[in-house]
């Protein structure tokens, strides 16, 4: 076991031991009660995150969900739309847009006629939410902690034993397809297409990753290189545009030779999934599409049709203009295919801006970035929209994780959550009623920040309490020179409404709940002694 997940471990059990009222929980979860008396939330079976409960909602939300099927005659639609490290600032209707050159007319419209959140939360980094969306369950949990990078040797297939969301969509008749970035795993029984999708259309690796091999200009000691070029290449390092069918044929469709390539790739993936909408609309069945850009990940050239379109020219703004504009295309073809009041469309980002790329990355109003367990990390935009179903001009700052994705689209197509398996901890909570009704409110009472194997932070109500750290040793690298560190005597509690920015602690001097918040994250930690994490051999 490494000795990351050891001392977690070690911590749960300390905690648990300590507590009698912990124990009691995961041996006896019906008689589960809160950690604290600031919780509200309502736990109905051992291995599902306890969530606030309002009955009426739900019965609203599925009398809203059963209308429509009458209507309709079939089950909804989902559309996620999975930006790649846009910032939270960078959308014009999140405070970015034309005001920091690069208009976002698509996704602000998007937002206007939808439901905007703005305390949306995501994994810190790529795998970590692109895997926790597809299994509603913590990194932590499943191992998928970071990218599986080329030349890593992993001891067990993270997707072995994981039910993912196409996967459960299936039975309930269900296409699913992935168009774009993947980077969960490229090897066979990893790949998306053997992880339960029906189709994959996309590549393995993040932009930066493929386009090193072509770029001369930023990787000259490789590209210039052959031997190297070739000892990367050996490593499993994919350059290739790859289209999967599940139980079927992958093949390569193209390779990224030149960076004028790697400038057209999200240009290519939009027509594939414009085209694939109008086939997956005749079909007859439901169908789960996730788009996933792959701008605005570093490193982005901008493409022909739009170098110099933004406001300010540079690659990175360029490439934000290109996915709103792709964006608009994909929502324009789901109008044109006449599916739109039966899609739910959830656009959003994976994790924060990556400011180690400067100036080739977003903007976040927080602290932090990519990486880091600060707002700048984890809190993304996040944009629900549903002709008909969600009404227009709806905002809403109470909490979402993105794992409540997974819970929420198996209800929005009539699956139960009866129908997961009992032996593993399932982190996502269903918020179809919080997306759906007009005055929908959360069932997500706390949201926990990880940061690989760290338990780091919690965010409940306004507060965000850390444990653990993040620490930057020069400007701006919160990848590539930072460190984590614990707190000291007390953990450091920010009230995020007076001090967005997490720059002043109010801690015992301000606030009344620091100790029942430590109990809150004390509990989350003990789930972890019930239902103990995989380790798939990326923590080493
Ligand atoms: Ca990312």
């Amino acid at each position: 076991m490494n000795p990351a997940i050891h001392c977690l471990l070690a911590t749960a059990a300390i905690l648990a031991a300590s507590s009698p009222a912990v124990a009691q929980k995961a041996d006896k979860p019906a008689a589960w009660t809160p950690a604290s008396t600031m919780s509200s939330a309502v736990r109905t079976s051992p291995n599902m995150e306890p969530a606030l409960s309002f009955p009426g909602q739900a019965e609203a939300a599925r009398a809203k969900l059963a209308e429509l099927q009458r209507r309709t005659g079939r089950k909804p639609n989902i559309v996620w739309l999975l930006v790649d490290d846009m910032g939270f600032g960078d959308p014009g209707i999140y405070g970015g847009g034309a005001a920091i050159g690069a208009a976002t007319p698509n996704m602000d419209r998007l937002a206007r006629e939808g439901l905007m959140l703005t305390s949306a939360y995501a994994q810190p980094t790529c795998t970590p939410t692109r895997s926790a969306i597809l299994t509603g369950r913590l990194p932590v949990r499943t191992g998928l902690t970071r990218p599986i990078l080329a030349g890593d040797k992993i001891k067990v297939n993270p997707w072995q034993a994981e039910v993912s969301l196409p996967a459960v969509l299936r039975p309930a008749g269900y296409t699913s397809i992935l168009v774009g970035k993947w980077h969960v795993g490229e090897g066979v029984g990893m790949r998306p297409h053997d992880v339960g999708f029906d189709e994959f259309y996309g590549y393995y690796e993040a932009q930066k990753e493929i386009s090193q091999g072509v770029d001369e200009r930023r990787y000259p000691d490789l590209v210039l290189n052959p031997d190297r070029l070739a000892r990367l290449r050996a490593t499993g390092s994919s350059e290739s545009l790859v289209h999967g069918v599940r139980g079927g044929e992958t093949r390569d469709v193209s390779k990224i030779e030149s960076i004028e390539d790697m400038a057209e790739a999200d240009r290519v993936l939009a027509e594939f999934t414009v085209q694939k909408i109008a086939t997956l609309a005749q079909s007859g069945k439901p169908f789960f599409l996730e788009h996933a850009f792959m701008k605005v990940h570093a490193d982005n050239h901008a493409s022909k049709a739009f170098k110099g379109k933004s406001g300010s020219k540079f690659a990175y703004k360029d490439a934000v203009v290109e996915v709103d504009a792709l964006v608009g295309e994909i929502v324009a073809a789901l109008d044109a295919a006449g599916v739109r009041d039966n899609t739910l469309i959830f656009l959003t980002s994976d994790n924060g801006p990556q400011l180690d790329s400067w100036p080739d990355s977003g903007y976040t109003p927080f602290r932090g970035a990519k990486a880091s367990a600060w707002e700048g990390g984890v809190r993304v935009p996040a944009i629900a929209n549903w002709k008909g179903m969600i009404s227009p001009g709806r905002q809403s700052d109470e909490l979402f994780d993105l794992m409540d994705l997974f819970n929420s689209c198996l209800s929005i197509a009539g699956v139960s959550e009866a129908a997961l398996p009992k032996d593993r901890y399932f982190d996502g909570i269903d918020q179809t009623s919080f997306l759906l009704l007009d005055d929908g409110k959360s069932r997500r009472e706390k949201v926990y920040i990880w940061a690989e194997t760290d338990l780091m932070a919690m965010r409940m109500w306004e507060y965000k309490i850390h444990t653990k750290i993040t620490e930057t040793h020069a400007q701006w690298l919160d990848i590539d020179m930072s460190t984590k560190a614990n707190v000291g005597l007390a953990p450091w509690l920010f009230n995020l409404y007076i001090d967005p920015k997490e720059q002043y602690p109010v801690g015992h001097r301000q606030n009344a709940w620091l100790a029942s918040m430590a109990a809150e994250m004390k509990a989350h930690a003990a789930t972890f002694k019930a239902f103990p994490p995989k380790d798939i051999g990326l923590a080493q």
